[in-house]
């Protein structure tokens, strides 16, 4: 702490010194000198997640993972484009001992502020609109999870004896060097290396198992952009059970060695996916399956075509893991504020997804639910909750206020708002007010009040909200 403000201190007296020289006596304009990129890449929650001064293009891991050790070997190339002149930057790394970071295959000095921030000074500055390629050579014993919000971020063991490593909002940093905010996206490849009879899993397409000297390799690609919190890395003694879409999508079920009570659940995958496409149009990932665990962190998580599953899954569960591949992965939040996009639209997944196979009477649910809900979770609000809150109200009140907006603006605005918000943005971010500001262009309404009453209000909405009139 001490050290960065100094840091700080010292850039702002640059800068200072910079200005008053150009206001008093500076006739011609010299090109500015590179400067720090910032520790954090814009998030009003918080401030240090991801980093500022490049967009990453894509990430190339190459990993070696001892269970029996609990010891990683990572090599990790980060190639990205500067969006300014860069003396210096940040990627962001959990733990790990540093053996080499090279900048453009020069040897670059580095070194490591709070619990996450790796500050790399490049030997030459990065021009502004130059590719440049950031290599992280580290090793040691990974960090275990903390308990978060919504379980932990970090690693976890296995009862056979496997790891894995996942999260929201955080877990890239946990295994590779990134920059850790779902606005910056970019492409994933994996290299990973486990001892011969244990299964390396993470996300996007998988190539050829190699077995050398006692040790397999993998490799896993994922070209569209994923956001680093949608990666995922698992070491178990696997079950893996592969299959195709109709449309040749890959599917792959990987069952840990006490998941057999979710087996059920995942053979509804293609129904889901089909059911869900009908809704929101072709399905968006490079693959489709599920990591099956035999442990329960406490949250299941929607990474990239594969999402990560606790003990006992259900079909409801993979509705809402898979709805996300939309709301969440294609189309990723621009600040955490703006989870609902997220969380309300994979939660309402699941009412339409009852809807469709229960005969569900949606209508009759969502009173119930206006009718039970708590004065506390009235107060909470969907939309710029406040840093810590995101998750406070998305599962619960989140798909009734969806059920509202659907009341609201009737059966086929709601219908074209689910199909095409996806298509619009797909493989891109998007914040809460374009969401809001969307759906008002296809229903040709003015929705502020009802927006403010059921997304962005801390109480109970009036009745005109809570019970528009049929349409
Ligand atoms: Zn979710």
């Amino acid at each position: 702490m001490v050290d960065r403000r100094a840091r700080l201190a010292a850039l702002c007296g640059i800068a200072c010194i910079v200005a008053a020289c150009t206001d008093t006596e500076a006739p011609s304009e010299p090109a500015p000198a590179p400067t720090h990129g910032a520790a954090g890449i814009g998030d009003a929650y918080y401030p240090e997640a991801g980093n500022g001064g490049y967009d990453v293009d894509r990430y190339e891991i190459d990993v070696r993972y001892d269970p029996g050790e609990h010891e990683l070997t990572g090599d990790t190339t980060v190639v990205a484009r500067a969006s300014q002149d860069l003396s210096q930057f940040h990627l962001d790394l959990r733990g790990f001992a540093i053996t080499s970071v090279e900048v453009d295959d020069e040897p670059a000095e580095f070194t490591r502020e709070g619990a996450a921030e790796l500050v790399v000074t490049p030997a030459n500055p990065v021009r502004e609109g130059t590719e440049f390629r950031t290599r992280v050579r580290y090793e040691g014993t990974p960090v275990v999870a903390n308990r978060g919000q919504l379980g932990g971020n970090g690693w976890y063991r296995t009862p056979s004896g496997g790891a894995y490593v996942f999260g929201e909002p955080e877990s890239a940093s946990f295994w590779y060097p990134a920059n850790e905010h779902p606005r910056d996206k970019a492409a994933f490849s994996l290299t990973a290396t486990v001892p011969e009879g244990w299964t390396a899993v993470s996300v996007g397409r998988t190539g050829k198992a190699t077995t050398k000297d006692g040790w397999t390799t993998t490799t896993w690609t994922e070209d569209t952009p994923v956001a680093s919190y949608l990666t995922l890395f698992a070491v178990d003694k696997f079950d893996v059970e592969t299959a195709t879409l109709a449309d040749g999508t890959p599917v792959r079920n990987v069952f840990s060695p006490g998941a057999d009570t979710s087996r059920a659940a995942a053979e509804h995958t293609p129904r889901i996916v089909e059911f869900l496409e009908s809704h929101f149009g072709d399905y968006p990932a490079s693959t489709v399956g599920g990591v099956y665990l035999d442990t329960n962190p406490g949250f299941a998580l929607e990474t990239q075509g594969t999402p990560t599953y606790p003990l006992d899954a259900d079909a409801d569960l993979l509705v809402h893991e898979l709805a996300h591949q939309w709301y969440g992965n294609s189309v990723s939040v621009h600040s955490w504020a703006d989870i609902c996009l997220n969380e309300c639209f994979a939660g309402y997944a699941t009412w339409l997804w009852a809807e469709e196979t229960r005969d569900a009477d949606l209508d009759a649910r969502y009173r119930t639910q206006v009718a039970n809900m708590s004065d506390g979770l009235w107060s909470l609000p969907l939309y710029d909750m406040g840093a810590g809150n995101e998750f406070g109200a998305v599962y619960q009140k989140g798909p009734v206020a969806v059920h509202a907006l659907r009341l609201r603006i009737g059966d086929e605005a709601f219908a074209e708002v689910l199909r095409r918000w996806p298509t619009e943005h797909a493989h891109g971010n998007a914040r809460w007010e374009d969401f809001e500001e969307f759906v008002e262009q296809v229903s040709g309404e003015d929705l502020d009040e009802f927006f403010q009453a059921w997304f962005r209000g801390t109480e109970r909405p009036a009745e005109e909200h809570l019970h528009p009139k049929p349409r």
